[in-house]
């Protein structure tokens, strides 16, 4: 498809204004997600016709101001200067016009055509609001329209003015907002770095108060030599000399102004003070007594019928679907049609036996991801993040990665998916990185058929309940490396507020799941057909290519990569081929680890996998063993999810080797130890 672009609109405004939903309601399906080249925020571009044009609609990522603080600032302000769109859309909550104004005045002074819209405005009368648009509008110089993206109001008459008359004239609200010596100072920066400004297409503006700001990266930007710098300086030290810090000057003299223009177009009538719906609910819902538990019950249903009940339903009856009817139909179907015997074996054990584990995942991760929505939509997301936002501030983190993290216990690739929930980069690779330990709902049957054939049933339950803990554990001293390593707190500002509970709507609903669904079918999808293809030929095959008659033998290719394991797992307990072997295919998918054991070690006649398995590993090797499954690297699903969220293979790769190294160290620690407490019992 060749477009040919007129023109590029950016959407900007603080998080939660809006954009996205307004982005989504203008570009359809037609978008495209990628990532801004050289950092890794999330760019979300889509394209609109209007009256013919082709224009390019980029989502830049939520921000406060135009000072760069935080990645997502940097690239959205970098898109600004750089990108040269031809129209600013500014997204502003008509509900919180107060906070929206500073960027609003901000990117006035960038001088570019703007366009606001005056979001949310479906909320305004129930907050008992009333916002004189025609004044606002006069005020600030820039033509500014009503809408509610959510309910798809106003759209087409927004794009209508922000194609056909947007403010490109310069609108120079120096002297509104500041007093008169800072504004005559702005002036005289102004024509000091003028001829530099030009050069470099830098708004001169707007560089000027960020110079007065003491914007070191504009600074640099402009290359200002010692002359220009020396009368830089000293224009603002005569601005400092009548109000002390200059550094706050701009802000608190924005501020002032933006409170004068909202006393003057927000009207607030009577109605407003009593308690609004949200407010109501929210009194008991953030209760001090309620909170919690009301939390936790929530979660817990989440979890109970998504993995516990009908999910678990659902993907067993998809699998028997797919095992006991799709699977021998197809074997039957092609063994009758006389296809060779290693091509059916391919088919059905490989490509189905594979991916179809994948597939049966399915409706659980449609469940899941539709509570999500519904929790996230409807605003109870922002209370639970809000009640876990203390615990988690100590570990680096803040309330938003909870749900997240929430959601590793359940599958890792849904907690990492549900990350993209997280505005800040930090926070959203952090809590990424962190989610496999929170031991997914895969390694269950694992610790299930381990623990059954070594431990007593209380003890095993209890061993179970432990390696949860340990994963938690363990991720918690994580969380404390990064934060002292790779990711430095950074110097943001963290705003928590809690948006009005809303009824989701089925459209958002709809489209929030089918798109994560869909991304985790092709990538899953993908990768896991070719890795099933690898492993059905590894465990068919011997080193000579020869395929082996019943398969999974010793001499296949895939013992042989046992053997190679040995000596590295032989100081956790257990070096042998088989157990090296099962935990290869855990790599896959960690259910694969049971159904290679069962496999490997099929028991005879008579016994039972547990007396088979018994032979094999001593009660301390089992408990190295399933410490290592608790820990080590997660499964090809999650590991390819984990690079394309973080858009980094380099982190991806080097968190899996990680991972590794500390799985090894935590089972080496609970051999050796095991051993040394088992012989030292039996002394005694
Ligand atoms: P972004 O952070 O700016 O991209 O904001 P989003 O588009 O993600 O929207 C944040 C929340 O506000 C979502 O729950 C939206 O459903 C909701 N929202 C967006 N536009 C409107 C609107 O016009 N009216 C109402 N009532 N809610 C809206
Ligand atoms: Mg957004």
């Amino acid at each position: 498809m060749v477009i040919n672009l007129s023109s590029v609109y950016a959407l900007v405004g603080n998080p939660n204004s809006g954009k996205t939903t307004l982005f989504n309601e203008i570009t359809g399906s037609n978008q495209h997600v990628g990532n801004w080249p050289g950092v890794t925020v999330e760019k979300k571009e889509g394209y609109v016709k209007l009256r013919g044009a082709d224009i390019r609609v980029v989502d830049l990522p939520g921000l406060y101001s135009l000072s760069p603080c935080s990645a997502e600032e940097r690239v959205a302000r970098g898109f600004l200067i750089n990108g040269k769109p031809d129209v600013i859309l500014n997204v502003v909550d008509a509900t919180n016009l107060e906070r929206s104004m500073y960027l609003t005045l901000q990117l006035a002074e960038m001088g570019r055509p703007m366009v606001v819209a005056l979001n949310m405005t479906d909320m305004l009368k129930k907050r008992g609001l009333d916002i004189n648009v025609k004044l606002l509008e006069d005020r600030l110089g820039v033509p500014i329209c009503s809408i509610s993206a959510r309910q798809v109001q106003g759209i087409q008459k927004f794009l209508e003015i922000a194609h056909r008359y947007p403010n490109n004239k310069y609108c120079d609200n120096n002297e509104k907002i500041y007093s008169k010596p800072v504004a005559d100072a702005i002036k005289k920066i102004e024509e000091i770095i003028s001829n530099g400004c030009k050069g470099r297409g830098i708004p001169k503006r707007f560089a000027a108060v960020r110079l007065f700001d003491d914007d070191d990266e504009i600074g640099n930007l402009l290359h200002l030599d010692d002359d220009e710098k020396r009368s830089i300086n000293k224009i603002m030290a005569e601005a400092e000399a009548r109000y002390g810090e200059h550094d706050i000057i701009i802000a608190e003299q924005k501020y002032k102004y933006i409170g004068r223009l909202c006393k003057e177009c927000v009207k607030r009538n009577g109605k407003a003070d009593a308690p609004t719906g949200s407010e109501k609910i929210d009194r008991v819902v953030t209760n001090k007594y309620v909170a919690l538990p009301l939390f936790l019950s929530v979660m817990a249903l989440v979890f109970y019928i998504t993995f516990g009940s009908i999910g678990a339903w659902m993907s067993e009856s998809l699998k028997n679907i797919i095992y006991d009817l799709i699977v021998p139909g197809f074997n039957n179907m092609l063994v009758r049609a006389g296809v060779a015997d290693w091509a059916v074996s391919l088919c059905c054990d490989g490509i189905f036996g594979g991916v179809g584990s994948i597939v049966a995942f399915l409706p659980q991760l449609l469940l899941l991801f539709l509570f999500l929505s519904i929790l996230e939509d409807s605003g109870y997301m922002a209370r639970a993040a809000f009640l876990m936002d203390k615990p988690l501030n100590k570990s680096g983190l803040s309330g938003r990665s909870f749900v997240p993290l929430l959601m590793g216990f359940g599958c890792t690739v849904s907690g990492v998916m549900a990350a993209r929930t997280l505005n800040s980069m930090r926070e959203r690779r952090m809590t990424i990185l962190l989610t496999p330990f929170l031991s997914c709902s895969a390694k269950m049957p694992v610790y299930a058929m381990i623990s059954a054939a070594f431990f007593p049933k209380q003890m095993a339950v209890m061993v179970v309940a432990s390696l949860y803990a340990v994963g938690l554990a363990v991720g918690a001293v994580a969380a404390g490396i990064l934060q002292k390593t790779l990711f430095k707190k950074e110097h943001t500002p963290f705003l928590m507020e809690l948006p009005p509970y809303r009824l989701p709507t089925p459209k958002t609903l709809w489209r929030n799941m089918s798109q994560r669904v869909w991304d985790f079918m092709v990538r899953a999808g993908t990768v896991l057909l070719l890795a099933s293809v690898i492993i059905w030929f590894m465990r068919e095959f011997d080193f000579s290519l020869h395929r082996l008659p019943s398969g999974y033998g010793k001499d296949s290719i895939l013992a042989g990569i046992g053997y190679l394991l040995v000596p590295i797992l032989k100081p956790l307990g257990i070096g042998f081929w088989q157990a090296a072997v099962a935990l290869v295919t855990g790599l896959i998918a960690k259910e694969a680890i049971v159904g290679t054991l069962s496999i490997l070690y099929n028991p005879a006649a008579g016994t039972s996998i547990s007396a088979a398995l018994q032979q094999a590993f001593t009660p301390v090797s089992a408990l190295s063993f399933l410490v290592f499954v608790l820990l080590y690297s997660p499964c090809l699903a999650a590991f390819s999810t984990m690079r394309r969220e973080l858009h980094s293979t380099k982190l991806a790769l080097g968190w899996w080797l990680v991972q590794s190294g500390m799985a090894w160290t935590a089972a080496f620690i609970v051999y050796q130890f095991g051993t040394l407490a088992a012989n030292i019992i039996r002394l005694i």
